[in-house]
């Protein structure tokens, strides 16, 4: 009669459980290049300089604790809106735009599948192969429904965007009415965004399968430094006005605030023809409200300060030049010491690609062996986490793929 004596086991893996394996390791050596959480040069949590400065200002008025509205804060939601979709679409369309605070990037991911299981006739998702490993998961417990395909993003062969083969599968079997995800920048995990003009024709390719286009905008500002350079993909789809888009935008990231789950989900309408925003917005918040009830309070709070003070702000910027500078800085040296070492195979995706991550192109022994022997921990899909390495490790590192390729 026990209910839970039948429950299966999970099956272990995933970024967290070789985290904790990172942690056990006592070997003095180890590397970390799990998990996609900035670093220091010392391989530490790096606290943004604006938000220690928006911490000390906020603390005369600690004193507000209660709840924030089911939409969450109307400031933070404002803001939000204007760092992903810039100043002139939010001028001129807000009233198409359903927005809701979420619980970071995950809590908009999961309540757009959610609502489009819920509330749409939305048949497929199609996500690109790879993806963020979460997106499987986020989909299948909250869209049982809507069935799961992949679209080819990256080839392996030629350590760069698979795009010929990605519009070929997207023009033959998508079907108006489903939903297709995007990575706004900085791809996890291949690190490999499309140009501009490919950007387009994937646009165009929604627009004439009605696709309804979801945004996994995490890493605004990761990938050029600049917040608006970033959301480029974003408001060029934005400028279609029969294409339905919802973007589920993280502040993670670019904030540095990870456990506080700073985020936000929005909804863009068709204005041709001209569909309304209140419907959705209503639903979204229903759907939230038996979720979470409502965002969490103090990141938002901490974020608004800095949206809302110039100083702050730029205090901000310099510091997504100060992260996206130093990741690249790791990439130029891992890819110099793999070449003063002549380590066999062409590296040079290793310096091009952008964002948090190196998609390695390291085979699962491979990356099994790194840990094993060298004590250096990735994915097992070769995806490492440029944070990680520092001034002091990347020639052990370098070192150590040297050895495991040759
Ligand atoms: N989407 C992508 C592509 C990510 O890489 C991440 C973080 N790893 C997220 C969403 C969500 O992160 P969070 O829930 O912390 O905002």
């Amino acid at each position: 009669h026990s209910l839970l004596s039948a429950v299966p086991p999970s099956a272990a893996g995933g970024p967290f459980t070789l985290e904790a394996e990172f942690q056990r390791d006592l070997d003095p050596r180890k590397v970390n290049l799990i998990i996609g959480a900035y670093r220091d040069d010392w391989a530490r949590p790096w606290q943004l300089r604006a938000v220690a400065e928006a911490k000390k200002q906020l603390k005369v008025e600690s004193s507000f604790h209660e709840y924030l509205p089911l939409q969450g804060s109307s400031e933070f939601i404002k803001s939000a809106k204007r760092l992903i979709f810039g100043d002139n679409i939010v001028n001129e369309m807000s009233e198409s735009i359903a927005s809701i605070q979420t619980v970071s990037g995950t809590g908009a991911n999961s309540l757009i599948a959610k609502f489009l299981d819920k509330h749409t006739r939305c048949n497929n998702i199609w996500l690109p192969d790879p993806t963020w490993v979460n997106h499987k998961d986020i989909w299948e417990v909250n869209a049982p429904r809507i069935l799961m395909r992949c679209y080819p993003y990256y080839s392996d062969s030629i350590h760069a965007l698979d795009f010929d083969q990605m519009l070929h599968i997207l023009t033959n079997e998508a079907q108006q009415g489903d939903a297709i995800l995007l990575h706004a920048c900085a791809h996890n995990p291949t690190g490999q965004d499309p140009t501009e003009e490919q950007w387009n024709k994937i646009a165009r390719l929604c627009q004439a399968k009605k696709l309804f286009v979801i945004f996994d905008s995490a890493y605004q500002g990761f990938a050029s430094g600049d917040l608006d350079r970033d959301a480029w993909a974003v408001r060029h789809f934005t400028s279609f006005s029969d294409l339905e888009i919802a973007v589920c935008q993280s502040f993670s990231k670019n904030l540095g605030l990870y456990g506080e789950r700073v985020g936000a989900l929005h909804v863009v309408m068709t204005r041709s023809p001209h569909t309304t925003a209140i419907h959705v917005q209503d639903r979204l918040v229903d759907l939230h409200r038996a979720f979470v009830s409502m965002a969490p309070l103090f990141g938002c709070r901490v974020a608004n300060h800095i949206f809302q003070n110039q100083e702050l702000q730029d205090m901000w910027h310099a510091d997504l030049t100060t992260m996206s500078g130093r990741i690249s800085s790791m990439r130029n040296a891992l890819y110099s010491e793999l070449l003063r070492l002549r380590t066999p195979g062409d590296w040079a995706h290793a310096k091009n690609q952008v964002g948090m991550f190196s998609y390695t192109g390291l085979t699962k022994e491979e990356v099994e062996v790194l840990r094993t022997k060298y004590h250096i921990y990735m994915l097992p899909s070769g995806r490492a986490s440029v944070c990680g390495l520092t001034n002091a490790n990347v020639k052990y590192v370098a070192q150590a793929i040297h050895n495991v390729v040759t």
